[in-house]
C-alpha cells in the first residue's frame, strides 16, 4: 500500500524487464509493460466486470480450489489494485466470437480491448532483484502421492484453506468432500432437467411417468409406439439422476470438518535427490499453520512428521514449544516412507518412528506437504540478462564479505532470490539492499574496492 501510494516509487506492475545495460551508477532500463486490456488509472477495482463474465475458469492464486473468471484480479489486495482480461479466455479475443459484457458493465469507462503492450525506458543507478523464490513441485516424490491421492495438499494450500477469503472460508475439510460439495449443484440440476423432461410424454399420453413405467416393465406396451422406448429411457436416466442425487445429499450431510492432519516435512528439502539445502522457513510455517488449524477446531489433531525441527531465530523455539503445550502438536521425529489411500479416501502415513525404531502407520484426514524453497524460474534468464552469476543451487550469486552484492557493481539481492528466508529475514535485507542501492546514487562509492 505504502509502496503504491509512495510519490517517488514508479510502481510497474504486469510488466516485464527486457534489458538492462550500462554500469553501476548509469543503468538503462528497458520493460515491456503487457496489456491489461483495463485502463489503470480509470479502474475502481470494483469488481462489476468479474461478476457479470461469463468465461469461468479455476482460480490460479486458490491453487484451482475455486473459481475465477476471464476478467480477474490476482488477489484482493493486490496493487494497484486494478483488474486484468486474461486474453487467452476472453471471448472477444477468440476468433468467431463475441462478448463485451465486461465493457458494457463498467462504470468507469474502463476496459480498452485495444490496449497495447508499452516499452519503457529508465536511466537507473543501481538495481535491486528480488524475485523470490519457487515451490518445489510435490509430484517429484510419487511415493507421498500428491496429484494422485485427492488428500494429499501443500502447505501452501492449506494456507489458502486456512484464509478466511480462501475457497472454504477457513474451514479445513477433506479435499474428497469438498469435491462432493462442489458437485451438488450441478446433481441437482442435472437431477431437475432430467424430471422435466419426462413431462412432454407425461403429457403426451395423459399418463405419469411412474404409472406408465410399472405397465412398461409389465410388458403391456411391448413393439408399441417407438416414443415408449424414448420414455422408458429417460425414466431410468431420470432415476439414475436421483439416486446420485441422494447418494452425493447422503454424503454431504455426514461431512465434518478434518480433524486428522499430518504435516511432512522437509519434501525436496535436506535430500540429496533434489536440493541439499534447508528451506529455512517450512518448520515455522507447518507450526504456525497447525497452531491456527487448532484455532479453528478445538478438535484438531496435528502431527509433524520431520528429521527435527529448525526453530533457528527469536522466540522461534518458544513458538514451536507454545504449539506443542498449548495447541497440542504432536511433533515425531522420523522420515515417511509413503503415503497410500485406504477405499473412503483416508490417506496414510507410513513412518518410521526413529526413536523407537519401529515402522508405524497413521490413517489422518488430511497430509499436508512442507514443500521446499527453490530459485524462482526467473532466476537463469534474469542472470543472463543482468550479466550476473547463479551459486551451485540456482539462487542469485553473492559475495562472502558484501552478502547483497551480485557478481556485478551496481546489482544487489534480497530475499528469498537470494537464499530461502522468513519475511522478517526478507524485509531486513530489502532494508540493506536499499541503503547499498542509494550508496551507489550517492556516489559515496560500491564499496567494491574492498573487495
Ligand atoms: C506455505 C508457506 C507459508 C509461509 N508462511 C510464512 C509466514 O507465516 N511468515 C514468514 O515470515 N514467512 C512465511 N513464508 C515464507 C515467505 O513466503 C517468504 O519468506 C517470502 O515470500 C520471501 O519474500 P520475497 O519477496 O523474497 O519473495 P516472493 O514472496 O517470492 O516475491 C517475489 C516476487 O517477485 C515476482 N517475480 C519473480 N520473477 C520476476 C520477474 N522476472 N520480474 C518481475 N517479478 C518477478 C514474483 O511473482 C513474486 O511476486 C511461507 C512460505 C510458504 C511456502
Ligand atoms: S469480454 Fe471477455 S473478460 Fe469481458 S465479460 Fe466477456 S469474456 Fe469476460
Ligand atoms: S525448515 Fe524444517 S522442514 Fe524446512 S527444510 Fe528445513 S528442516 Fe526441513
Amino acid at each position: 500500500m505504502d509502496v503504491g501510494r509512495h510519490p517517488n516509487i514508479d510502481l510497474l506492475a504486469y510488466s516485464e524487464v527486457e534489458s538492462v545495460e550500462g554500469e553501476a551508477g548509469d543503468f538503462r532500463v528497458t520493460v515491456r509493460k503487457k496489456p491489461r486490456y483495463v485502463d489503470e488509472s480509470k479502474c475502481t477495482g470494483c469488481g462489476a466486470c468479474a461478476e457479470k463474465c461469463p468465461t469461468v475458469t479455476s482460480d490460479e492464486y486458490n491453487l484451482g480450489l475455486g473459481k475465477a473468471k476471464a476478467i480477474y484480479k490476482y488477489f484482493a489486495q493486490g496493487i494497484p489494485s486494478a483488474y486484468t482480461i486474461d486474453a487467452n479466455l476472453c471471448r472477444n479475443f477468440q476468433a468467431g466470437k463475441k462478448c463485451g459484457v465486461c465493457q458494457k458493465v463498467c462504470q468507469a469507462g474502463a476496459i480498452d480491448y485495444k490496449q497495447e503492450a508499452k516499452t519503457l525506458e529508465f536511466p537507473v543507478g543501481a538495481v535491486i532483484v528480488a524475485t523470490g523464490y519457487e515451490l518445489f513441485d510435490a509430484r517429484r516424490i510419487p511415493e507421498y502421492g500428491y496429484g494422485r491421492i485427492p488428500n494429499v495438499i501443500t502447505a501452501l494450500e492449506f494456507e489458502r484453506f486456512l484464509s478466511a477469503s480462501g475457497p472454504t472460508h477457513g474451514h479445513v475439510h477433506r479435499v474428497t468432500d469438498l469435491a462432493v460439495q462442489e458437485a451438488l449443484p450441478e446433481a441437482e440440476k442435472t437431477c431437475q432437467k432430467a424430471f422435466k423432461g419426462l413431462e412432454r410424454f407425461e403429457k403426451q399420453f395423459e399418463m405419469t411417468s411412474d404409472a406408465f413405467y410399472e405397465r412398461y416393465e409389465s410388458g403391456e406396451f411391448k413393439g408399441g409406439d417407438e416414443d415408449y422406448e424414448k420414455w422408458a429411457a429417460a425414466v431410468r436416466a431420470a432415476r439414475k439422476a436421483k439416486d446420485e442425487l441422494e447418494e452425493l445429499r447422503r454424503k454431504a450431510e455426514s461431512i465434518e470438518a478434518a480433524h486428522r492432519l499430518a504435516f511432512i516435512q522437509c519434501v525436496g528439502s535436506r535430500d540429496i535427490r533434489f536440493n541439499k539445502y534447508c528451506s529455512g522457513f517450512c518448520c515455522m510455517h507447518a507450526i504456525k499453520e497447525a497452531i491456527i488449524a487448532r484455532e479453528h477446531d478445538r478438535d484438531a489433531q496435528v502431527y509433524i512428521f520431520g528429521m527435527d525441527i529448525r526453530a533457528v531465530g527469536k522466540g522461534f523455539e518458544e513458538y514451536r514449544n507454545r504449539g506443542a503445550h498449548e495447541a497440542g502438536i504432536h511433533y515425531v521425529r522420523s522420515r515417511v516412507a509413503e503415503v497410500t489411500e485406504e477405499r473412503d479416501h483416508t490417506p496414510v502415513v507410513w513412518y518410521e518412528d526413529t526413536k523407537e525404531r519401529v515402522v508405524r502407520r497413521m490413517p489422518v484426514d488430511l497430509v499436508i506437504l512442507s514443500t521446499a524453497c527453490q530459485p524462482s524460474a526467473s532466476a537463469k534468464p534474469l542472470a543472463d540478462l543482468l550479466g550476473i552469476e547463479l551459486n551451485e543451487f540456482g539462487f542469485f550469486k553473492t559475495l562472502s564479505h558484501l552478502p547483497l552484492d551480485t557478481t556485478k557493481p551496481g546489482i544487489f539481492i534480497c530475499g528469498c532470490a537470494h537464499s530461502p528466508m522468513d519475511i522478517p529475514e526478507s524485509v531486513a535485507q530489502a532494508s540493506s539492499a536499499a541503503a547499498r542501492a542509494a550508496q551507489v546514487l550517492s556516489g559515496s562509492g560500491t564499496m567494491r574496492l574492498a573487495s
